[in-house]
């Protein structure tokens, strides 16, 4: 029973690779209908998923409060990504498992226009805390230009601080976020940096097959908790591609499957 819903689990994981993947998938999955909302339904129903995002937090606040004993010769500052890190986009991914269509630009633009993301548990008011104590707050994303409107909204709809022009970093010519936070790092300390995607947290990670990801993750062991504050995000991001090389012409299902691990 227990291996059964496990792998129904595993084949279900959304081939979504929604919000800013460098391309959509080809085809879904034929193992599971609607299988790709099962990922959101579990960050939308699940209370482990909220229990981890406060888990997060608690420890992102735990840290801050540390570093606040230190003093640094830059302004402090934190890098938080936004998608799956702060703001909750699991009804775009629900609208699109439902219709069995796959992540789409048009698709999500649509949905980010609204404005109508809610936030992630603990989030908001771990972000309000750090400005309280005077630490900056730089929104690091992959969106792109066109929506800086609408997500300079979304932000504000909620009171997010710092959510101005100046604080909120774009995707311009490259997904990777290197260059964007060492530009930040110029001018600030970087005291955490919070992300649902390994590659907000370093370049080491990016683009690189799934055993290069996890032997990286490895070597940075310590810094989980530390300096980098990971949230849970099970509907998308850099893992499942990395699993095909992001290569995505191939047949995405029977190479899944060949992942898997059985007894
Ligand atoms: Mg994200």
């Amino acid at each position: 029973m227990f291996l059964s819903i496990r792998l129904t689990f595993l084949l279900t994981f959304p081939l979504l690779f929604a919000c800013k993947a460098p391309k959509p998938v080809a085809q879904h999955t034929t193992l599971v209908p609607y299988g790709p909302a099962f990922a959101a339904l579990w960050q939308q129903r699940s209370a482990e998923y909220k229990a981890l995002c406060f888990q997060a937090y608690n420890i992102a606040r735990f840290r801050l409060n540390e570093d606040l004993k230190s003093s640094f010769p830059k302004p402090m500052a934190i890098v938080t990504d936004i998608d799956e890190t702060i703001l909750d986009n699991s009804p775009y991914n629900v609208h699109v498992a439902l219709k069995g269509e796959n992540y789409s630009d048009k698709t999500w633009q649509e949905w980010t226009s609204k404005a109508a993301a809610d936030t992630v548990p603990g989030a908001l008011s771990f972000l309000k805390y750090a400005a309280e104590k005077g630490v900056h707050v730089y929104y690091i994303t992959n969106r792109s230009e066109a929506e800086r409107g609408v997500t300079l909204q979304n932000l504000q709809r909620w009171n997010f601080p710092d959510a101005d022009n100046e604080h909120l970093i774009l995707k311009t010519t490259t997904s990777s976020k290197e260059e964007r936070r060492l530009h930040v790092a110029q001018t600030h300390e970087i005291i955490l940096l919070m992300g649902d995607n390994m590659g907000d947290f370093s370049a080491i990670f990016e683009k690189q097959p799934a055993d290069k990801r996890e032997a990286a993750t490895k070597q940075s062991a310590a810094e989980f908790g530390s300096r980098f504050i990971v949230l849970p995000n099970p509907m998308y991001g850099d893992w499942l591609p990395a699993l095909f090389q992001y290569n995505y012409k191939q047949n995405i299902d029977s190479i899944l499957q060949t992942q898997l691990r059985n007894y």
